[in-house]
């Protein structure tokens, strides 16, 4: 089975936590081992995704998704840090995360250039 990070994950957790969690810094309940997300081991398998600890291999989170609804199990984290919004939104103070796009728009006008852009939210 092929073993992603958690950088494969980014998109799912923004819709589960509603904010970007890759960065977010997780503490195993197990080994107490200390990383950011994006560095978790995750195996995307039925019936979900599982993310495990690269220390010491215990799971860490289960995403399950049915009938379009995403069930998560935090039990084997200690701690995942993050702004106390992300998980209940509280008076819509979140923070617009606006990708810098709008500021090309004006430089661009002039100039023949195709630029791809390939947004990887996963
Ligand atoms: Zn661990």
């Amino acid at each position: 089975m092929d073993a992603l990070d958690g950088n494969a994950i980014g998109g799912l957790l923004i819709d589960v936590f509603g904010a970007e969690m890759t960065a977010t810094a997780s503490i195993c309940g197990t080994c107490d081992a200390t990383r950011p997300v994006a560095e978790l081991v995750v195996y995307r398998q039925a019936p979900g995704t599982v993310v495990r600890c690269r220390t010491c291999s215990s799971v860490l989170m289960v995403f399950v998704k049915a009938h379009g609804v995403t069930g998560v199990d935090l039990s084997g984290l200690a701690s995942l840090s993050q702004p106390e919004s992300a998980l209940i939104p509280a008076d819509g103070k979140r923070q617009p995360c606006m990708p810098n796009e709008h500021a090309d728009k004006e430089q661009g006008r002039d100039q023949h250039v195709t630029r791809t852009v390939h947004v990887d939210v996963g």
